[in-house]
C-alpha cells in the first residue's frame, strides 16, 4: 500500500514537471521520455493540468535563464486542405495541402519546441496564458474542407473523423493536454461546410462545444478585392453572419478572414462593420493571406485588423512558409510568456515598444 501511495507521489510531481512549463525546452523533452505519462493508457486524463495562476501564486522564473519576451512575433498559423495522400500535378502543386501524417509530426514537434495554442481571442485580448518559456501560436483554418473537419459514426454519437485535423488534434490532446485544442476556422456558409455526417448545425456546434472558433469567410468565397459596391460587401458578410444566426442562435463572429484581399480603399471600412436584413456586424480581428509572424498585442505596432498569418507548409515548402519561420525565425524574437498573464515581461531595450494604454492593471517587469 504504502509502495503505491509513493508511486503516485511520484508520478503527481513529474506531471507538474512536465506541464508546468517549456522554461526550458530540452530539460522539459527529458522529462517526458522519463515520464510516467509516456506509458499511460490513451484517453487516460493525467490528475493534474496546468491551470491559469492568480498572480499572487505565480511562480517566481528566472528572468535571466527564461528570457521571457512579450514583445516578442507570434505566428498565426493559416491552414487550407488537409488529405490522406497527394500527388502534385501541373495546377495544383500541393502548396495549400497537408498530409494528416505530417500534420501529426508537425503537432509532436511544436510541442516539444515550446509552441502551445492561443485563442483568436486570447491573442486579441492580451490575455496570454502559457506557461514561463513557452511560445504561444495560434491556428487558423479557411475555407471549411471535409480535411479540416468532419463527423463520423460512432455509436450513436457523432465524433469528428480521426482522420481530419480535428480529429488529430483532439487524440493529440489525449497525451498533450497542455498543448491547447484551439483554433478558429474560417467558414463560407453559403457552401459547402465540413461535409460528411450530421447537418450543419450539428458540425458547427460540435466545434464550437469543444472550444474552437468559428470565423467570417464571406457567404460565397466571393473575391472581395473585386467587389465595387458597400452593398455586395454587406450582403457577403453579413449574409454569412445571419446564416450563422439561424445555424448556431446566438453566435456572432467577431474575427474575419480575407478572401482573395481587401476591396478598394473606400470599402475597407465594410469589412470591418456593416449591416445585412437587419443583422449587424463586426469584426475586431481581420487575418490576412500569411507571409510573416504577427505583432504582440500588447505592441505599439498591433493591428489586429490587419493580423499577418504564416502559412502551414504544404506538401511543396515554399520561403516564408511554417517550416521556413521554424527555422529563421530566433526564439529572441518570438513572444516567450513569462508564465503569468498579470504581468508583462521584456527585456529591458523593449520596454519603449510597450503600448502603456493596453496594459491595464497588468505590471511590466524588465531585466
Ligand atoms: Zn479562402
Amino acid at each position: 500500500m504504502k509502495k503505491y501511495f509513493r508511486r503516485r507521489l511520484l508520478l503527481l510531481l513529474s506531471l507538474i514537471v512536465v506541464l508546468s512549463g517549456c522554461s526550458n525546452v530540452n530539460e522539459q523533452e527529458k522529462n517526458v521520455a522519463d515520464s510516467p505519462t509516456k506509458n499511460m493508457e490513451v484517453g487516460q486524463k493525467p490528475s493534474t493540468i496546468a491551470t491559469p495562476l492568480a498572480a499572487t501564486e505565480a511562480p517566481k522564473i528566472d528572468l535571466t535563464k527564461v528570457k521571457p519576451n512579450e514583445m516578442g512575433k507570434i505566428m498565426v498559423v493559416m491552414f487550407h486542405n488537409f488529405v490522406e495522400s497527394f500527388t502534385p500535378t501541373k495546377y495544383d502543386k500541393g502548396e495549400y495541402t497537408t498530409t494528416f501524417d505530417s500534420f501529426k509530426q508537425l503537432l509532436g514537434d511544436l510541442y516539444d519546441k515550446g509552441y502551445r495554442l492561443i485563442s483568436m481571442n486570447d491573442y486579441l485580448n492580451n490575455n496570454i496564458n502559457v506557461p514561463a518559456g513557452c511560445i504561444p501560436m495560434v491556428f487558423t483554418f479557411d475555407d471549411g474542407s471535409a480535411g479540416q473537419f468532419n463527423l463520423v459514426k460512432s455509436g450513436d454519437a457523432l465524433v469528428a473523423n480521426s482522420k481530419s485535423a480535428v480529429g488529430i488534434m483532439e487524440e493529440f490532446n489525449k497525451t498533450h493536454p497542455d498543448f491547447g485544442l484551439k483554433g478558429t476556422f474560417f467558414v463560407n456558409l453559403g457552401g459547402e461546410t465540413f461535409n460528411g455526417e450530421g447537418a450543419l448545425p450539428e458540425r458547427l456546434k460540435y466545434l464550437v462545444d469543444k472550444g474552437f472558433d468559428i470565423g467570417n469567410h464571406t457567404l460565397t468565397h466571393v473575391h472581395l478585392n473585386e467587389i465595387k459596391s458597400a452593398d455586395k460587401i454587406e450582403e457577403e458578410i453579413g449574409g454569412n453572419q445571419k446564416k450563422m444566426l439561424e445555424l448556431v442562435p446566438g453566435y456572432k463572429f467577431n474575427t474575419f478572414s480575407l478572401p482573395f484581399g481587401q476591396p478598394t480603399k473606400s470599402l475597407q471600412g465594410y469589412v470591418v462593420k456593416g449591416s445585412y436584413q437587419g443583422v449587424d456586424y463586426e469584426n475586431q480581428v481581420i487575418v490576412e493571406v500569411g507571409w510573416d509572424p504577427t505583432y504582440s498585442p500588447i505592441s505599439k505596432s498591433f493591428n489586429p485588423l490587419s493580423t499577418h498569418r504564416v502559412r502551414a507548409s504544404g506538401i511543396k515548402p515554399v520561403d516564408a512558409d511554417l517550416a521556413w519561420w521554424l527555422k529563421n525565425l530566433s526564439k529572441a524574437d518570438q513572444y516567450v510568456s513569462d508564465g503569468n498573464p498579470n504581468t508583462i515581461s521584456v527585456p529591458k531595450s523593449k520596454e519603449d515598444g510597450i503600448d502603456k494604454n493596453k496594459l491595464k492593471d497588468k505590471k511590466v517587469i524588465t531585466y
